[in-house]
Parts: C-alpha cells; structure tokens; sequence
C-alpha cells in the first residue's frame, strides 16, 4: 500500500512527502479509506502507530478538496484589528483529546499536514492562560484541538465558537477521557455539539483499549455502519 494511491488530494500528498512518511502504517491501510469514503471509525491505536496522522490525513484530503468554499476568512494578520476583524470560530473539524502535550502535538501534525492550503488550525488547552487561544481563535479556525476543560469553557460562548458547520467529530485515547471523568462531555460532543443539520457528519473514536462506556458511546451516536479497526 502507498500514499499515492489512497486518492488524495495532491496538496495533502505532497505534506505527508514533507512529512517523511513514506509508507502508511497499518492502522493508516484501514482508516483512511474508511473515511475517505464517509464512514464512521472505531479503532483500536496505541501512540506510536501513526493514529493521529489516520485521522488527520483523510480528513484534510477531504476538507481541500473543496478548501475556497469552505475555508474560514482569513484576515491578514499584518493589518488585522482585533477590534473590528474578529471573526467567530466556526470549526469544520473538532478532535479532542485528553491532554494538553497530546493537544499540542496533534495541532503540530495538524499543521504541518495543512501547510500550502488555507486551512486554520488552533489548539486550546488548560493550565495556560485562555486569553492568547482565544485571539487565535478569533482569527478563524477551520480545526479546533482541544482539551474537554477549556472546550468546555469556550463552548459557554456561542459568541467565540460555534460548531453550526461542523463535519468531523474525533475523540482521541477515549479510554484516558473516561478515566478522567469526562463521559458525559464526550455524549455532549458525540451528541449535541452537532447543531450542523446536515447528515453527513463523521464521527471517529481511537482508544488504547474499549472499556464498556467506549462501546456505549460508539453504539449510541455512530452510524449502524462504522467501521472497526482492531
Ligand atoms: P502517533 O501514533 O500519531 O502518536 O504517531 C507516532 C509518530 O509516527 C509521529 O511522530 C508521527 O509523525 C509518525 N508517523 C505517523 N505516520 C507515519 C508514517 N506513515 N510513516 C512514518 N512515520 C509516521
């Protein structure tokens, strides 16, 4: 299997080139096709197996194929005003994860698998000051990283962020956001931080193992016909 002939978009492909990835690891093989033709995953991923590039590179692929249309305006950052150019966040792609160094190395992958199109990547986490996230947010975002806390205090101001036009829902180590207690957030983003209306949407889950709330929320939310990679 190679890169090259998963279908991806051309710009997408030259980044995973500018990336070093050569050949995409197993849980790559599986997931990418998956989604590229829009279903729903659940998969098994330790880190290490390439899992974030799995969901990130089909999802891009996707998301630059129709990049002028959907892309957040983007303001000039040399002469933007933060008093009159601010713009709400409206997120295509949401992935959350339960820490920040994990957040910030998504968004760093995310970037760099971004570069040459017009897509915005932001990352939001706790224990940082909140105020230099939300000005990146207010600068557009068409991928938001985030961790469940500070998503949680963003989400209270529909004013900064809105998930009306959002497409792509993943959840990272499901399994550490159980643990931490996070269960009913997770519901409330499988579930109702959807208020696109078009059905469309894909959801995706990786964890490290499947404890039984894992598989509730799959069951719950996902489309009768996800896809599960072991
Ligand atoms: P992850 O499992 O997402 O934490 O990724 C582990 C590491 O593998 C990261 O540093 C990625 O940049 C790298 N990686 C992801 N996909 C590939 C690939 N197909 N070939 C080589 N390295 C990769």
């Amino acid at each position: 299997r190679e890169f090259k002939d998963a279908g991806l978009h051309p710009t997408l492909l030259e980044n995973v080139e500018l990336c070093g990835y050569s050949a995409p690891t197993p849980i790559q093989c599986y997931c990418i096709p998956a989604v590229l033709t829009g279903h729903d995953v659940v998969a098994c991923a330790q880190t290490g197996s390439g899992k974030t590039a799995a969901y990130l590179i089909p999802i891009l692929s996707k998301l630059m194929g129709k990049v002028k249309q959907i892309a957040a305006p983007r303001p000039n950052p040399t002469r933007y005003n933060p008093m009159t150019d601010r713009t709400r966040a409206e997120p295509l792609v949401l992935v959350v994860c339960p820490t920040r160094e994990l957040a910030c190395q998504i968004f760093d992958d995310c970037r760099r698998l971004c570069y040459r199109s017009m897509l915005r990547p932001c990352v939001i986490y706790g224990g940082a000051p909140s105020k230099g996230q939300r000005e990146q947010l207010e600068m557009g975002c068409d991928i938001l990283i985030a961790t469940p806390g500070r998503l949680l205090d963003f989400m209270a101001n529909p004013v900064l962020l809105s998930f009306s036009r959002l497409k792509f829902t993943v959840i990272d180590e499901a399994d550490e956001m159980l643990d931490a207690g996070w269960e009913e957030t997770m519901e409330k983003l499988f579930n109702g931080s959807d208020t696109n209306t078009d059905a469309d949407h894909t959801y995706m889950m990786f964890s490290a193992t499947f404890p039984k709330a894992a598989r509730k929320l799959a069951r719950d939310y996902m489309e009768e016909d996800f896809v599960r990679i072991k």
